[in-house]
């Protein structure tokens, strides 16, 4: 270490006048070429944690929260035309009056489950069954707008999307990262589960996906237009059984409600189905 020796023999003060005299060059040569004189102060996208993302060592600064949520948005897999499809967007006016107290109390049933998964507290899962444009859609889409919001994460998948998947993950891409956020994901929506004929791989994986949801008490919202008899004949008893008995049952349904809701959509949207 001897030879090592201070580059020059400036003092505390005299490198303050060093540094004083440096900057009054930068503002000299910054006026004459019109260089703003702030130039080289250190600018933030957020000025409250300075982009460190942490305003204390436990609490994160809202711009971090607002990224987690876009990014859990993008990984949610929400198709694009359901952005709108949030509570503040559901029409109860749209039903007929016989049918719209009965429909508030679906909306609060919906709210209720959305806000137990979004603080962690669901238990159980929900299942909406009922016939096409009664507003299942709109309603599980609210639902993941609320819990995504809430920084949890959701994953929104027709049956054949999330089979084809297990399928991509476990033997094209062997990726159990991938897959296992299908088994971990707070929020798993399974839109429109219909009566497709599905193989005995597909029931297999089905039940050992449900199975693994319910035995760690992670929520799934099932969307269908099956009966309880149609979803055992197409999925087995056991997965029908293990399914319903798990889940709030919210059922939506009835011709009448369709024809008036077909005319009320001709007068203005209500609900927009995704087309895959
Ligand atoms: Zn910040």
């Amino acid at each position: 270490m001897a030879g090592l020796r201070p580059r020059s023999g400036l003092g505390r003060d005299g490198l303050d006048g060093w540094a004083a005299r440096l900057e009054a060059e930068w503002q000299a040569i910054f006026t004459q070429r019109q260089i703003p004189p702030d130039y080289l102060e250190i600018w933030w996208h957020c000025s409250s944690c300075r982009d460190s993302g942490w305003l204390r060592p436990d609490e994160k600064c809202s711009c971090l929260v607002q990224q987690e949520i876009d990014y859990l948005y993008h990984q949610s897999e929400l198709p694009p035309e359901l952005r709108e499809q949030t509570f503040d967007t559901f029409r109860v006016d749209l039903y007929p009056p016989e049918f719209r107290s009965f429909m508030e109390q679906v909306v609060a049933e919906c709210k209720a489950f959305a806000a137990r998964v979004a603080s962690g507290q669901a238990t159980e899962n929900l299942v909406f069954r009922g016939g096409v444009g009664l507003g299942k859609t709109h309603l599980s889409s609210a639902i993941a707008h609320t819990v995504l919001r809430s920084a949890r994460s959701v994953i929104y998948l027709t049956l054949p999307e999330l089979l084809d998947r297990i399928r991509h993950y476990k033997f094209e891409a062997a990726d159990p990262e991938a897959l296992s956020l299908l088994r971990e994901v707070d929020l798993l929506i399974l839109d429109d589960l219909g009566g497709e004929k599905v193989s005995e791989f597909s029931v297999q994986e089905l039940f050992v996906l449900i199975n693994y949801r319910i035995a760690h008490r992670l929520p799934m919202l099932v969307s269908t237009n099956l009966s309880w008899t149609d979803l055992e004949g197409a999925y087995t008893a056991r997965i029908a059984s293990r399914l319903m008995g798990s889940s709030l049952v919210l059922k939506l349904d009835g011709d009448d409600i369709r024809l008036l809701l077909k005319r009320a959509r001709s007068q203005g949207p209500m609900e927009a189905r995704p087309s895959r």
